[in-house]
């Protein structure tokens, strides 16, 4: 891709998985023994990465053998995403599944289960003992430190965190000064909206500087309407047929039928 360049009418060329070249129709070469697939009047983008989606509708214990929220993600271009906070840790024998390529999904990727403020720790070694934890047994990178403890808990939490290779996200909680202080102690996300608008220069200039990454999720807007609500309300979301084919019927009912107004 060249920045937000468009090309109408083009070829991609994939082998092994892999895009091996993007063009005009007819100006890259095609292996005469290509199969072809014609998706005149489509849109090819990238994949969607989504940074705060909810692996919540896996079966657990038992798994399924094809998840049908991994199919509707895929279904709507979401190839990769990041729970924080999956309250389970079958979404790591998921995430397996999809790797080896035994059932259909986007990458998975989660914390695991969430460290909660009923963790007991008094120390930055018990600190490192739990982040160890997930880092050697589940294999994650990723973990949510759900507004565990005190401020100098939450600190051992981050230090635990860099030692170990980890990346520590939060929650927002509606307190826009705890978020704040999440930046200043070095968590790497802060998960939902600051609740307060307009936000102005001094704390945009703050947060960017901090590094930190946040993400204003649209369903828990914290301060506003849930986003999603918005399309039940001015469009017809039940009988769309790509979500009625993707979706369970049940769960569209018991989300489509009553309306919001
Ligand atoms: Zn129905």
């Amino acid at each position: 891709m060249r920045g937000d360049e468009v090309l109408e009418d083009a070829d991609v060329v994939v082998k092994d998985n892999r895009i091996v070249a993007v063009g005009k129709r007819g100006t890259v070469s095609v292996p005469s023994s290509a199969k072809v697939i014609d998706v005149s009047g489509k849109t090819i983008v990238p994949g969607f990465i989504d940074i705060h989606p909810r692996w919540t509708e896996i079966r657990r214990g038992v798994l399924d053998l094809q998840n049908w929220s991994f199919l509707a993600n895929l279904a709507y271009g979401v190839t990769a995403g990041r729970d924080p906070q999956t309250g389970t840790n079958d979404t790591f024998a998921y995430q397996d599944l999809v790797g080896t390529g035994e059932i259909l999904g986007p990458r998975p990727y989660s914390t695991g289960p969430g460290v909660f403020p009923d963790t007991d720790f008094q120390s930055l070694d018990d600190a490192d003992d739990i982040v160890r934890r997930y880092r050697e047994f589940y294999r994650t990178t990723y973990l949510k430190s759900y507004l565990v403890g005190n401020r100098k808990q939450r600190q051992w939490m981050v230090m635990a965190c860099k030692k170990e290779g980890v990346m520590p996200t939060t929650e927002g909680s509606l307190d826009v000064k705890l978020d704040l202080a999440h930046a200043i102690d070095g968590f790497n996300g802060n998960e939902h909206s600051l609740p307060i608008t307009p936000l102005f220069d001094d704390i945009v200039q703050f947060w960017s500087r901090s590094g930190m990454f946040y993400t204003p999720t649209l369903i828990v807007a914290y301060g506003g309407p849930w986003a999603e609500n918005y399309f039940y309300e001015t469009t017809e979301v039940h009988d769309d047929p790509k979500v009625r084919r993707f979706i369970p019927h049940n769960i569209v009912d018991a989300r489509t039928r009553r309306r919001r107004i």
